[in-house]
């Protein structure tokens, strides 16, 4: 590969996100935060949302302008009042990529500050991947998604990679994946994509779908949340105080190899008894095609032909449906014991599936597995970003990054 996709100005580099920065640099991340979670804002609303004063929240606003990160859109009128400036961010100043790397391939997305999807591109879907193949896949998409916007890769802050597995950050900044289901061996993340002077940033697939629904998505505003990414593989984002949980070594939410049955099915992990082995995609279209069912592939379809033999009252069928909203049921009812969520969010496509006709039965199944007074107390939906959730999520981690270190350390004009 000759492309160089770090080719252009690094507009960050990492060890300045742990800086300590100062009040007024916190302050400015704040804003900033809430411009591009808003959109479209007021002065006004900044102030109240973060807890400025208003002269606080427009001298920072000015400040951000200057840097060419936000912009004013023209006046709406107030009741009675001066019209007053909208306020978004200023979406051509900056790039971000988000890469969700699946067991099938790799899709690789690419938005710009507003958080508006400007290109896409997607590598495999024949073999199953390898780390190898998931490195040249990636390369492969960088390097199109590089050659079609040559204008503003110089812009682009960063690249998040959402990978299937636990992804472990040392002190020192460097990531290693260990994707003990797909039988890997640990895998260092900068063998996978390595770019001269741009961030590259990894974490696993399940919490980027979870950062995606809590900046833009189904679990937004929750500050206690359950983000369940329901695939072939099955994961959890779990929000606790507005973040998304990663534990001492960021394992966190490997909700998908707790143990709810002892000494049963095999794992693909090489456990028995796990979530996965239950409720994955896998193990319930085996599961259906041991009751002698015949169906195409292993995908969407397939799951909706499951579901839809179901309602039409197909005793295998049924069965099997009523199989996996009882294993489901148990497996976030203990999770709503252990963390009280005020949101449960289903997606992934398994989950999505689910979600078009079972979301009453699912609720129903998580309240009889919980204590019933924090039973109550969840409301269960569907995620709002489908196949694209990873990748919405991975791009999120270099805006991040950009929002963590001070916004104005490197820009000081448009
Ligand atoms: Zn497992």
């Amino acid at each position: 590969m000759s492309v160089e996709p770090g080719s252009g100005r690094p507009v960050l580099s990492l060890p300045e996100v742990s800086t300590v920065t100062t009040l007024r640099q916190r302050n400015r991340a704040l804003v900033l935060k809430e411009v591009i979670l808003a959109q479209e804002t007021t002065r006004a609303n900044i102030a109240r949302d973060s807890g400025l004063s208003t002269a606080s929240a427009g001298n920072l606003v000015a400040e951000l302008i200057t840097a060419g990160l936000v912009e004013e859109r023209g006046l709406v009128s107030s009741r009675g009042g001066r019209p007053i400036t909208l306020i978004g961010p200023r979406a051509e100043s900056a790039i971000t990529i988000g890469a969700d790397i699946g067991e099938r391939g790799v899709a690789v997305e690419m938005f710009d500050l507003a958080m508006t999807r400007i290109d896409r591109e997607f590598r495999g879907g024949v073999e199953e991947e390898d780390p190898e193949r998931i490195g040249v896949h990636l390369h492969e998409a960088l390097a199109a998604l590089h050659d079609r916007n040559p204008d503003r890769w110089p812009t682009l802050l960063g690249v998040g990679l959402g990978l299937p597995g636990v992804v472990e950050t040392a002190s020192d900044g460097t990531q290693m994946l260990y994707a003990q289901s797909l039988g890997w061996p640990p895998v260092a993340v900068r063998s996978l994509c390595d770019l001269d002077g741009v961030p590259v940033l990894a974490e696993n697939g399940a919490k980027m779908q979870a950062r995606a629904e809590l900046w833009f998505g189904s679990a937004r505003g929750a500050h206690h949340a359950l983000i369940a990414l329901l695939g072939r593989g099955v994961g959890l984002g779990i929000v606790n105080a507005g973040q998304v949980a990663h534990g001492a070594h960021s394992s966190a939410g490997e909700w998908g190899h707790m143990v709810i049955d002892r000494g049963d099915r095999v794992c693909r992990c090489g456990n028995r008894g796990c979530v996965e082995a239950y409720v994955g995609s896998d193990a319930i279209l085996s599961a259906w095609r041991e009751t002698g069912a015949v169906f195409e592939g292993t995908g969407w379809r397939a799951m909706g032909d499951l579901i839809a033999a179901a309602h039409r009252g197909d005793p295998a069928a049924s069965t099997i449906v009523d199989d996996v909203i009882d294993c489901l049921g148990a497996a976030l009812g203990g999770m709503v014991n252990l963390t009280g969520p005020e949101r449960i969010v289903i997606g992934g496509w398994v989950g999505l599936r689910l979600m078009e006709s079972l979301g009453d039965r699912l609720t129903a199944a998580v309240r009889k597995h919980s204590l019933s007074r924090p039973g109550d107390q969840f409301e269960l939906l569907v995620a709002k970003f489908g196949g694209d959730a990873v990748a919405t999520g991975s791009a999120l981690l270099p805006l991040e990054a950009l929002i963590a270190a001070d916004p104005m350390s490197e820009r000081r004009s448009p």
